[in-house]
């Protein structure tokens, strides 16, 4: 029944995704992403229509700051998935529209062996956005692949301001990589996304394997001074090469090891169900300050009462108080 509404375009594009073709893929998530009412009307019946038919892949997060070597390991990450007989998803920052100045070198060939794979699915993120390309978006994007089949879903984040919690908090491991000897390991500790890690990586081992002992060294330490976010898991450190594929399975082998221990303990379930809900509550904060601001009686009122509050006429309380009530009337 969870059709019903559905036009007779999106019930196939329903089919195609569940039926695991890329194209229906495609458009499903750009419904998703349409910023349209009516779209947007459509995309949740799409939603609610492909929902009992996601959870069932593993979602992975990655952060990293740009020339970490987040998309060569992706793509060696990728290409060794789908040598074991799975399929990937990958829900890629655009480096085009996350830095200034447009394309740059190089875009073109951003994962272009993973790419051209068939058993690969990758979206470059729509826009810049204010999150280091991670949108509101990702999240139903996420489910959207994992309806069509795919059995991992990496999401790539720029380490930059939230975007971090923001993916770690739509994800069910959260995956940093690192470059030894960038001063690297000081600005993850000083954003907190130490503290979301599961596990951490320092790649380009083969430049300075000495170098890359030291870190990962001295980031366990660290690391084992934090409360870990789950007592059944104390987030490890590996290195690799991605550009040499060295230490790729290794990585997989200690993210299904993740697994295994999260959901003997139940914990993985539990992050899941807990993350629905904080979603739903970031919806439901959203939807109201929207509201808010599109209400006619606050609208009418909003520039004369941020003036009262600028000018010292009015404390920014008194202000809030009485723009909220207004939210009661019905004109
Ligand atoms: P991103 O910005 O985090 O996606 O980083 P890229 O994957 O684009 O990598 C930035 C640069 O580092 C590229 O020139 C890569 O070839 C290089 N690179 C990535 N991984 C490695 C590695 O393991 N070893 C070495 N030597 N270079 C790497």
């Amino acid at each position: 029944m969870a059709e019903l509404g559905l036009t007779p375009e999106d019930r196939d594009r329903v089919a195609g995704v569940l039926a695991g073709q890329r194209r229906a893929l495609a458009k499903a998530i750009t419904l998703v992403e349409s910023t349209r009412a009516d779209h947007q009307a459509r995309a949740a019946l799409v939603l609610d229509a492909l929902l009992p038919h996601t959870g069932k892949s593993l979602r992975i997060g990655l952060t990293g700051v740009p020339g970490a070597g987040k998309s060569t390991f992706i793509e060696a990450f990728g290409l060794h998935l789908i040598d074991q007989g799975l399929k990937v998803a990958v829900l890629a920052v655009d480096p085009s529209s996350s830095r200034s100045g447009g394309s740059i070198l190089g875009d073109k060939t951003r994962m272009e062996r993973l790419c051209q794979n068939e058993f690969a699915f990758i979206r470059p993120s729509p826009s810049a956005g204010t999150l280091g390309g991670v949108t509101e978006k990702t999240r139903e994007a996420l489910l959207v692949c994992e309806a069509a089949g795919y059995d991992v879903v990496i999401v790539e984040t720029v380490g930059v301001g939230q975007s971090e919690t923001v993916v770690a908090g739509m994800t069910d491991v959260f995956v940093l990589l690192q470059l030894p000897n960038s001063g690297d390991d000081l600005q993850a500790i000083k954003k907190g996304i130490m503290e979301l890690a599961d596990v951490v990586i320092y790649n380009k081992v083969d430049l300075d394997a000495t170098a890359a002992e030291r870190a990962a060294l001295q980031m366990r330490a660290a690391l084992s001074l934090l409360h870990p976010a789950n007592p059944n898991w104390q987030p490890p450190v590996l290195q690799a090469s991605a550009l040499h594929g060295q230490g790729i399975d290794k990585v997989w082998q200690t993210l299904l090891k993740y697994r295994e221990a999260m959901t003997e303990s139940g914990a993985f379930m539990e992050k899941r169900r807990r993350q629905t809900i904080d979603w739903m509550w970031q919806l439901i904060d959203t939807g109201l300050r929207q509201r808010f601001r599109e209400h006619p009686a606050v609208k009418a009122s909003l520039p004369d009462t941020l003036r009262a509050v600028t000018e010292g006429a009015a404390t920014s309380t008194a202000a809030a108080q009485r723009l909220l009530n207004l939210m009661n009337r019905y004109f």
